[in-house]
């Protein structure tokens, strides 16, 4: 039975991740006369569509990663007014061209020791990790979607958050060249690709970022408007409760991690922290982990099964 907090409507039961559903999938592929076995129902039948799961899998994380390269530069010029066309990558720091193998997601950054090549400036970290974590959801997307478009449907919808990551991990904003026509494609991709229904869809966004800024007029101004308008997407995509259950978790995670690193040091006492992360956070554990979420839940507050 749906809950509250299930980002999908009733009867969609494809997208959040369920082992059933990967068993699904490679069935739908087995039957492929090209893919499967000869037989196809049989032990072979059940191989090829393993095979074929693994091989979406790591399809989906490299193109990812790649993806997840240009994602961080887009994060990273936009706020700064930049092209993202011209120039070509280079090394902030010294300015060189990088050359083809300094391109290579998560590798070149290994290779290379976190280092630019001629001037030794560090390269941040951030940079593997963006690249890593879109390639995750990627492989995820890749083998649990139900079908194409909702894969480019999320796919898009993983792309934006990202950014919006990047841009607020390095300036403090979310640009609305990227939150405003980011939240038009994903209404559009939301409702085409059956994640959410039209009204859920509306409905969702604008309740999310009325709720969002209703938290910037209580809280003076402390929560963002770029976070309200970040919310018109997420809105659309979860639902209105699969984008407040982001919220609540968001505030867990930010409250949590925040006081740890301010224990650790890592934070001055009015250091203010970029709260972005802790939405893509929220949202990744909403629509990965919301059922399981959801009944533990349920069941420790109202107890029984
Ligand atoms: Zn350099």
């Amino acid at each position: 039975m749906p809950t509250k907090f299930d980002p999908r409507p009733p009867g969609r039961e494809d997208f959040p991740p369920r082992k059933a559903n990967i068993r699904l999938i490679a069935k739908k592929r087995d039957r492929t006369p090209s893919r499967a076995a000869p037989g196809g129902e049989g032990v072979e039948g059940v191989a090829a569509g393993e095979a074929w799961t693994t091989w979406w899998l790591w399809s989906g994380f490299c193109v990812g990663t790649l993806f997840g390269s240009f994602i961080h530069l887009v994060g990273w010029r936009v706020p700064r007014g930049e092209s993202i066309v011209r120039p070509r990558s280079h090394c902030p720091s010294c300015g060189r061209t990088l050359s083809a193998w300094e391109l290579v997601p998560v590798l070149s950054w290994l290779a290379l020791g976190g280092r630019c090549r001629t001037c030794r400036t560090p390269i941040p970290v951030r940079y593997p990790c963006v690249e890593l974590a879109a390639g995750t959801l990627f492989a995820l997307t890749a083998t649990h979607a139900a079908n194409p478009i909702a894969a480019v449907a999320w796919a898009v919808f993983w792309l934006l958050l990202l950014a919006v990551v990047v841009t607020d991990l390095t300036t403090m904003r979310v640009p609305d060249v990227l939150s405003l026509p980011g939240a038009g494609v994903v209404l559009v991709l939301s409702v085409v690709s059956g994640a959410q229904r039209p009204l859920a869809a509306v409905a969702g966004m604008a309740g999310c970022a009325l709720v969002l800024v209703l938290l910037h007029l209580v809280s003076r101004g402390q929560m963002g408007l770029g976070d309200a308008k970040l919310y018109l997407s997420i809105g659309a995509m979860l639902g209105f409760w699969g984008g407040l259950g982001s919220l609540v978790l968001a505030s867990a995670f930010g409250t949590v991690i925040g006081y740890g690193m301010r224990w650790a040091g890592w934070l001055k006492p009015r250091q203010p922290i970029p709260f972005v992360p802790f939405i893509a956070m929220g949202v990744v554990t909403v629509v990965w982990f919301g059922h399981p979420l959801t009944r533990w839940y349920l069941h420790a507050v109202f107890g029984g099964s």
